[in-house]
């Protein structure tokens, strides 16, 4: 019950600023984005290539105002693919994008971003990697999936994210897995409604493992994006139905959570991939993971309580 509460209330300016300014909470934030910079997270990256996983990078950032900071958004992931090359790790590190960061909810903005996004998939395919785009509210997915399918003519290995709490994520992932697409499910991180999603935890889990087995069974590549042992377990076993490989399907999970898990299945064999966020507009990212566990909420309100 808390975790809708939580998210509903990250809208709140309000809440912003109170969250923004308790002085604990950057070394709270540190746990799930691990630097402001590309340079802090430099180090980061070399490590978890070099214990066997791969990456996918998120600059944070999503409500933006102006088609400046649309650019500027642009111009970040430039950066971050132009470090991987220098890094040589283009093959070991895929970008993750979110559309609203690129302007898509601007005048105009489904232009927009597929204008800013394109360049960022462009440079991604120069050094051997790719880009995926990231799902957000159930608002933007009509344009998202339209901006997937237009790269895809010219980068067919551009990516896309579904959510299992959605009603329409069955007949998406149909047509994903028939026309080959990298796609990543998950849960699902935003508050929807009863008209558009399964309000409980039990239903999304069914829908997830239902979508899953249509991802397994298709032409496409299915990135399992989930913490849960219970998935992670019906995924390997709908894999080995389908007669996949390891190495054609794979798992993702988000940094600073489970992570010996991560190099668990990466010792089994699995393509394990880090979902690492940095950068300064953290808020977003960080009160969506404080809503999919309580404990989270609770360890943030006692370090502020117990701060001196
Ligand atoms: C790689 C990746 C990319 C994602 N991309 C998107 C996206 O594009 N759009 C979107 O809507 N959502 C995205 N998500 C978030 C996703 O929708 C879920 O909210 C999130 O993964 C939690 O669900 P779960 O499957 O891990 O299962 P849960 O049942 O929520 O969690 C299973 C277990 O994992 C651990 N766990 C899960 N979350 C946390 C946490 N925040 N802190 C500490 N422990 C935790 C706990 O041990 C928990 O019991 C992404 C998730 C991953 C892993």
């Amino acid at each position: 019950m808390l975790g809708p509460v939580i998210l509903a209330a990250s809208r709140s300016d309000r809440i912003r600023r109170l969250v923004s300014a308790a002085p604990v909470t950057k070394q709270v934030v540190d746990r799930f984005i691990p630097g402001e910079s590309v340079d802090q997270v430099v180090p980061i990256i070399q490590d978890l290539t070099d214990r066997g996983l791969e990456l996918t990078m998120d600059v944070v950032g999503e409500d933006i105002t102006t088609p400046e900071q649309a650019a500027a958004a642009r111009d970040a992931y430039l950066e971050l693919v132009g470090r991987l090359k220098e890094l040589d790790l283009g093959t070991r590190a895929e970008m993750s994008v979110k559309l609203s960061m690129f302007g898509q909810a601007l005048d105009g903005g489904h232009e927009l971003a597929l204008a800013n996004v394109r360049p960022v998939v462009e440079a991604a395919a120069a050094i051997g990697t790719t880009v995926t785009l990231d799902a957000e509210d159930h608002t933007t997915l009509d344009s998202m999936f339209a901006i997937h399918e237009e790269l895809r003519e010219d980068f067919p290995e551009t990516g896309c994210v579904i959510q299992a709490y959605l009603y329409r994520t069955e007949a998406d992932a149909r047509r994903l897995a028939a026309n080959g697409s990298r796609v990543r499910l998950v849960k699902g991180a935003y508050k929807e409604p009863a008209e558009v999603a399964y309000q409980r935890k039990p239903e999304t889990d069914k829908a997830y493992v239902r979508v899953l087995r249509i991802l397994m069974e298709g032409d496409g590549y299915p990135m399992v994006g989930s913490h849960d042992p219970r998935l992670i377990s019906i995924a390997q076993e709908l894999g080995r139905r389908a007669g996949r490989k390891p190495a054609e399907y794979e798992f993702q999970m988000l940094y600073g959570i489970r992570s010996d898990e991560h190099l668990r299945l990466a010792a089994e064999g699995h393509r394990m991939r880090v979902y690492t966020a940095y950068g300064t507009d953290w808020y977003g990212y960080f009160m969506r993971r404080l809503a999919e566990k309580p404990a989270n909420l609770l360890f943030f309100a006692r370090s502020v309580l117990t701060k001196d």
